[in-house]
């Protein structure tokens, strides 16, 4: 059997509204989400037993970029992104079946009669995407502390220190009831200097950067070296 079709079990509502700037790899920044499963999979019994792991693996379609198709090479940002490896041999969203897969907390779960979400924290997930699976992640199988990492042996080092304008920390504190920890997503995110790594230090280089988070556009720029985040500007509508 070579041909299928797969249903969507749920949707994931996140804070990242568009491919720039979320982290490539799940667990990089503590960042809270909710998987919501589609009516027909919200059962209590569905989720039965879950809530006994701290993890889970969800699998989703790279919806976004689902139409762009796939090469056979591609450039991980983790090799400067001018040095090309299979496509297998990445974690790129461009293969050909657009599949993800990334390890999360399972922070709790909230059933309801027809409605079930899943809380979880650390995903590197845009809003809207579209769950396919959901399994328990076992540590006696999944963790294997004498893997050989390829050409990812360890988690990126951190590439900048991030600063805030005095205008930018006073737009955060008026957040702060609804998104207590805004400052810490925000530092946590920025300091792995999310720009394609052609654009990170080169010649020419763009000096400003936004990204769209929650409802507000996160504007930084680079200053010496440093992550300068200097406004958080709210998206109408
Ligand atoms: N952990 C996953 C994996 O290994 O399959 C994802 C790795 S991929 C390099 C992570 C990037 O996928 C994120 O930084 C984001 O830009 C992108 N991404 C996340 N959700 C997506 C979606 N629904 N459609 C397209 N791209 C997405």
């Amino acid at each position: 059997m070579n041909d299928f079709h797969l249903n969507a079990i749920g949707v994931v509502h996140s804070c990242f509204k568009q491919k720039f700037g979320i982290p490539r790899q799940p667990g990089l920044v503590d960042v809270p989400a909710v998987i919501e499963l589609y009516p027909d999979y919200a059962r209590e019994e569905a989720v039965r037993g879950l809530e006994a792991f701290s993890h889970i693996w969800v699998l989703f379609l790279f919806h976004q970029t689902v139409r762009q198709g796939w090469k056979p090479t591609v450039r991980p940002p983790r090799l400067g992104g001018n040095e090309r490896v299979g496509v297998f041999a990445s974690r790129s969203m461009f293969r050909p079946n657009p599949i993800g897969l990334s390890v999360v907390e399972l922070a709790s779960i909230e059933c309801e009669p027809g409605s079930v979400h899943l809380h979880i924290r650390g995903g590197d997930l845009l809003d809207g995407t579209p769950v396919l699976d959901i399994k328990p992640y076992l540590p006696y199988a999944d963790a294997l502390p004498d893997a050989r990492g390829g050409y990812a042996p360890a988690c990126p080092e951190v590439a900048c220190e991030v600063m805030f304008t005095h205008a930018a920390l006073a737009v955060i504190e008026t957040y702060r009831e609804r998104l207590p920890e805004l400052h810490q997503t925000i530092t946590a995110l920025l300091r792995y200097d999310p720009r394609p790594a052609y654009q990170a230090g080169g010649v020419g280089q763009k000096p400003e950067f936004a990204m769209r988070l929650y409802d507000f556009d996160l504007k930084w720029r680079m200053e010496e070296g440093k992550a300068l985040v200097y406004d958080l500007v709210p998206v109408e509508g």
